[in-house]
Order: C-alpha cells, then sequence, then structure tokens
C-alpha cells in the first residue's frame, strides 16, 4: 500500500514520537498500536480478568470501549491517557500481547485504522503482520542504554542508581519477550529501513524516514 509507513522496533526506541511525527508531515493518520495492548492489559485489570486468560482477555479485546481524541485516549468513558503509560501496564501489555487470540481480536481494528488519508503505524509486527504491504517498512532501534535514559526522562526518573537499574533491566525483559515469543515477534525484516537512534536527534530520524518515504 502506497500511504502506509510501518515502523517497528523495540520499547523506548522512539518510535511512537518519530511515527506521529511523520504522520503530521505528511498529514497521514497515527496508529499507537502499542497502545492497544496496553489499553487491554489495563481493562482486563480493571474487569478482574488475568492477563494469561486467553479467553477472557481476547473477549475484552473484541469489544474494547476506546476512543482516540487527539492526545487523549478514552477507555470507557474514563481519560487513561496517562494510566496506560506505566510500567505495570507496559508488562501488562507484553503479557497479553502473547495471546494468540488477542492479536487476532485486533489485527482488524488496526487495519481499519487505515483510510485515504494514509496511515504511520508503530508497533512490533506492523510490517509483518498487520501491513506486510506497506510502502515503506522501518526498524526502529536505539541500544539499551539510550532507551532505558529515554524512559527514565519519560518517568522523571535519575539516570544512574538503582531506580535506574531497574528500568534498564525491565526495558531489557520486555525486549527478550517480545523477540522470543512465537507469535508475531519482534523482527527486524530483510525489507526493512534501519534506523539506529541511539546517537541521533528526533529531527534527524524524522527528515530519513521522510527521505525514504520519498517525500
Ligand atoms: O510500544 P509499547 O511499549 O506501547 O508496547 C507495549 C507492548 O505491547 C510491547 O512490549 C509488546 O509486547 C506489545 N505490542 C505488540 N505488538 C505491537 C505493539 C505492541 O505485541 N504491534
Amino acid at each position: 500500500n502506497h500511504k502506509v509507513i510501518a515502523i517497528d522496533g523495540p520499547s523506548a526506541s522512539g518510535k511512537g514520537t518519530v511515527a506521529s511525527r511523520v504522520a503530521a508531515a505528511l498529514g497521514f493518520h497515527y496508529l499507537d498500536s502499542g497502545a492497544l495492548y496496553r489499553l487491554t492489559a489495563l481493562y482486563a485489570q480493571k474487569q478482574h480478568i488475568e492477563w494469561n486468560d486467553e479467553t477472557g482477555v481476547t473477549k475484552l479485546a473484541q469489544s474494547l470501549p476506546i476512543v482516540f481524541e487527539g492526545q487523549t485516549v478514552w477507555l470507557d468513558g474514563e481519560d487513561v491517557s496517562e494510566a496506560i503509560r506505566t510500567e505495570a501496564i507496559g508488562m501488562g501489555a507484553s503479557a497479553v500481547a502473547q495471546l494468540p487470540q488477542v492479536r487476532e481480536a485486533l489485527l482488524q481494528r488496526q487495519r481499519d485504522f487505515l483510510t485515504k488519508q494514509g496511515l504511520v503505524g508503530d508497533g512490533r509486527d506492523m510490517g509483518s503482520v498487520i501491513f506486510p504491504n506497506a510502502a515503506l517498512k522501518v526498524f526502529l532501534t536505539a541500544s539499551a542504554q539510550v532507551r532505558a535514559e529515554r524512559r527514565a526522562k519519560q518517568l522523571g526518573s535519575p539516570c544512574e542508581g538503582v531506580a535506574f537499574e531497574r528500568i534498564l533491566a525491565d526495558i531489557e525483559a520486555r525486549d527478550e519477550a517480545d523477540r522470543r515469543r512465537p507469535v508475531a515477534p519482534l523482527v527486524q525484516l530483510p525489507d526493512a529501513e534501519l534506523l539506529d537512534t541511539s546517537e541521533m536527534g528526533i529531527d534527524e530520524a524524522v527528515k530519513k524516514v521522510l527521505d525514504w518515504y520519498g517525500k
């Protein structure tokens, strides 16, 4: 599809920022697919369904009462924009994302984000499963150290010490889980451009993607 850009990569690599900036530059929609897994995990928690209960979580994923409105995400009428960003919900997202039926339940929902306007999607399987015919696929990454520093800054936490080591360990654990799972694992596709942002600012990363896309 000539109006789809798929950006995949590990957590805290800066995918979200780059993807939404690219979308804004092109006038495309932006799909934060990780938010759907985070919303599913949060909804399960609220409904007292265990994250490994495939049948229970799948039912919730099939009928997620969500609305995206600019930067705000609503779940069942409640603003959960911040609640879905915690490390705990990130772990929950990673857990529910291992369940094949949950991924299946969220598949069409993700494709529905594509309209005539065009779409930039970010996640782990945008290029491999959701939009295999994307015009451009990017594998966006950065070293674990740099990603942990970015996450620490987001959380307003220091970039050294015990708390930092914890963030680094969590990031590495989640990446391992995402790379090793049997369904839709995080992989660097042979037809994806590699963008390592360890020593690159956001502007430069956005420009690279736009250049590859041919804009
Ligand atoms: O990108 P984000 O950190 O919000 O994603 C949270 C979790 O959701 C990831 O660790 C991953 O397990 C899962 N995910 C996924 N497929 C996607 C997007 C996210 O499995 N397309």
